[in-house]
Order: C-alpha cells, then sequence, then structure tokens
C-alpha cells in the first residue's frame, strides 16, 4: 500500500445513507439539554450560573430556539447576550443520536438505524400518508417482554431510552424531513410529522418517566407543539401504568390485545400471566374519562390458526363491549425465524366484517416498509448480540419447535 494513503480512505466504502462514525460516541460532561423537562432545564440554567431572576426568560428563550427552530448552536440563539451564549457552550451541549443508516422502502417508508451513547442501536420509522405522516418512535433498547410474535421479543433488553433519546428520535425525523420551520416564513399548518406512535421497540410503560417527559416535550406549545390526540401509545397491557398514562400523558392508547382468551394470550402476550382480559379490560374501561379521549385502539394481529376465527371475532365483541373502541387488524408480518404465519387475506376480511357489523370500526393496517423490514413488530437491530434461538422462543411461547 502507498504508505500516503490513509487507511481509511481505503477501507471505508461510505454510501449515500450509511456514515460510518465511531463505535463509542465520545463522553462529555456538559449537560445535554434535549430531554430536561422546562423545570430541569431551568434548575440546570440556574446552577450554570444564570440569575435566578432571569431564568424565566432564559428558559423561554432557549426553549424556543431548541424545539420550535431547531437550533443546534448556541451561537445562532442571537436574542442572548454574547457572553450568556458562552457560558451555555461551556456548561451544555445539544445532543442528538446519530443516524447510522436511513433507508427507504418503495412505497415511502423511511427507517432509521440511530446509535446511542453506549453504542446501542434502535430503529424509528417513519410512515407517509395522505395528509399527514406518522413517526413510529422506541423507547427501550430491546424488550424485557417475549411477545412470541415480535421480533424484538426476541431481543434482549438492553436498556431504556433516555427522554432525551425519545425527543431526539423525534427531532431528527423532523431535520430527514426539512421540518424545521425557515425564519421569516410563516408555517403552512400542513405537516410531513404530524403524529406520533410509540409502537417501536420496547414497552413504553416499563419506561415511565422518560417517556412522560418526551412525550410532555413533544406537545409543549412553545416547541413542537404535537396535539396530545396525535400522540398514541401502544402497551402490551401494564395494567397499573395504565391509569398514571391517562393522568400524566394524556395521550391515546392502543393496547395489543392479540387473543380472546386468557389460554392463548398467555401464549402470545405472557404479560397476560401477570394481568389477565378481565384486569385488563377492567383499566380500558378508565381510560377515557381519565384521560378525556375518545376512544381506544385494540390492536390484533392476525396469525393463522391461532387467534383468527369467526369465534374469536364474536368473544372479541362480546370482551370489550361497553368501552369506546376501534379495532386495528394487523396482518401478521413475518421475520427471519418466526414461529406464526399470516392469516389468509378471506379470513382477515371475514374477522374484520363480524366485528364491523357489531358496531366497531375494524380497518385492516396495510403494512407499510415490508421491503426494508420496517413493519410492525419488525424492528430489531441487527447487531445486538443477545439473541434469543428460534427453539428459545417456541419454548417460551408453549409452542412446539
Ligand atoms: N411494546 C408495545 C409497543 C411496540 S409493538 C406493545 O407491545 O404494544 C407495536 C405493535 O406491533 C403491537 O401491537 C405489537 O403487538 C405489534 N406486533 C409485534 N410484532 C408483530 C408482527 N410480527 N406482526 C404484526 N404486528 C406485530
Ligand atoms: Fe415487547 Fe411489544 Fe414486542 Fe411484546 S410486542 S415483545 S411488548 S415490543
Amino acid at each position: 500500500m502507498n504508505d500516503l494513503t490513509p487507511a481509511a480512505a481505503v477501507a471505508a466504502p461510505i454510501t449515500q445513507d450509511v456514515m460510518t462514525i465511531p463505535r463509542k460516541l465520545p463522553v462529555s460532561d456538559k449537560v445535554n439539554i434535549i430531554g430536561l423537562t422546562r423545570e430541569q432545564l431551568k434548575a440546570a440554567l440556574i446552577e450554570a450560573g444564570t440569575p435566578e431572576k432571569q431564568a424565566k426568560m432564559r428558559l423561554g428563550q432557549i426553549w424556543q430556539w431548541v424545539y420550535y427552530w431547531g437550533a443546534r448552536d448556541f451561537a445562532l440563539m442571537t436574542n442572548l447576550a454574547k457572553d450568556y451564549r458562552a457560558l451555555l457552550e461551556q456548561r451544555f451541549e445539544i445532543a442528538l443520536p446519530e443516524i447510522v443508516t436511513r433507508q427507504v422502502s418503495a412505497d415511502g417508508t423511511r427507517k432509521y438505524l440511530l446509535r446511542i451513547a453506549g453504542g446501542h442501536e434502535i430503529e424509528t420509522v417513519y410512515i407517509p400518508e395522505e395528509g399527514r405522516g406518522t413517526l413510529c418512535i422506541s423507547s427501550q433498547v430491546g424488550c424485557t417482554l417475549t411477545c412470541s410474535f415480535c421480533h424484538t421479543g426476541t431481543q434482549k433488553l438492553v436498556r431504556n431510552l433516555t427522554a432525551g433519546e425519545i425527543v431526539g428520535q423525534v427531532m431528527l425525523a423532523r431535520d430527514d424531513l426539512g421540518e424545521w420551520p425557515e425564519p421569516g416564513q410563516g408555517s403552512t399548518g400542513e405537516r410531513l410529522l404530524s403524529n406520533i406512535v410509540l409502537m417501536g421497540m420496547g414497552e413504553p410503560l416499563y419506561n415511565f418517566d422518560a417517556v412522560r417527559d418526551a412525550m410532555l416535550i413533544v406537545r409543549d406549545d412553545e416547541g413542537i407543539a404535537l396535539g396530545r390526540r396525535r400522540i398514541t401509545l401502544s402497551t402490551s397491557g401494564v395494567v397499573p401504568e395504565i391509569a398514571r398514562c391517562a393522568e400524566e400523558i394524556g395521550c391515546q392508547l392502543a393496547i395489543s390485545f392479540h387473543a380472546t382468551t386468557d389460554a392463548v394470550r398467555d401464549k402470545l402476550v405472557p404479560i397476560n400471566k401477570k394481568w389477565n382480559i378481565a384486569e385488563l379490560l377492567q383499566a380500558l374501561r378508565d381510560y377515557p374519562r381519565l384521560s378525556n379521549s375518545e376512544r381506544i385502539t385494540f390492536e390484533y394481529v392476525m396469525l393463522k390458526d391461532v387467534n383468527d376465527s369467526d369465534a374469536d371475532a364474536r368473544r372479541l365483541v362480546k370482551l370489550i363491549q361497553g368501552i369506546p373502541a376501534k379495532i386495528n387488524l394487523i396482518p401478521f408480518n413475518e421475520w427471519p425465524g418466526s414461529p406464526y404465519q399470516r392469516s389468509d387475506w378471506e379470513r382477515i376480511e371475514a374477522f374484520a366484517d363480524i366485528i364491523y357489523k357489531a358496531g366497531y370500526a375494524s380497518p385492516i393496517r396495510t403494512p407499510r416498509g415490508e421491503d426494508i423490514m420496517a413493519a410492525c413488530g419488525q424492528l430489531k437491530s441487527a447487531t445486538e448480540r443477545a439473541r434469543k434461538s428460534r427453539a428459545a422462543i417456541a419454548a417460551e411461547a408453549g409452542l412446539d419447535s
């Protein structure tokens, strides 16, 4: 090799979407502003030397720069005095996860693989639709739960995401969509990223505080300002946290229901062994009143010959009687080694028909981004080595492998 050729220039092929970054992010002793609640940021500003009398005003100014304008550099904050900006620069940072890869599906769905502190990886998916766009965000690296049809469930929990890493997913997507306002240009009102679903990797109610803080930041009127009805949290059924979710986050709720008897739900969604269908339904009956939301979404993955019979559809309708609800049927998305098959299309339609005739909306969710493994339940970072074998997944689900 020519001694003058830097090794890196030879070794690392860089494509448009793949960036090579160090395995470990540099550790900084600065306080990251992203993810701090208003109260926490105010306290941090005072701690850094902001006079108490000015703290409220400085907080408002910085908040707006960061969350309304998308500023990443204190030097841009021109309504702050120069020496105050220097102080901020010294004590704080505005740090987001790093985008490792960005894949775009034939249907326009974008999947981002992000690297967070510690070198772990998470996935975030943007789904464009007519007149709106939904960002599916992750709340944990992996998941402690082991739903037998879910790819993430085969990956052990590595750690909870911080509030900053959750808000960071939203901010990075807005960067990629070019959606921060341009100074001097009024907002058009139409948003590319108009909705958020907590349906990526992880069980959001097992990372309650960080998810709550992140959603309150995203909702804040002086920043990203997404209405609470545009945020949907999906849970497998962490019953004791459901009332808290209504009271402290106030978002829409989706429940991974997936079965109509405890015997089947125990196998599909093992948290059912802890809080069964009856206990879950009781918590759901109280939700709309507590959160002042309209209806609950019941997610139901269609698994061939497992949970897709007419009898299941009728039982489902009976179980949820009295709960304002919509039932979202999800054709099973296969992943390498998955122990189930997707129900036939006619079966899914017959199932939907029974529910519809009972008076419930029963949309069938179109799988999006299947070609880039971005569909529901397919997310899993390929590099996490803590994997379970196919036999272990089947055994945990009580299936014959
Ligand atoms: N942990 C939360 C949120 C993430 S999963 C929860 O379980 O609700 C988001 C949705 O995708 C859930 O309804 C989940 O049950 C569903 N899902 C998981 N794996 C799937 C798969 N392979 N095909 C279709 N839907 C799946
Ligand atoms: Fe975890 Fe949700 Fe997957 Fe179950 S479906 S393993 S709770 S991410």
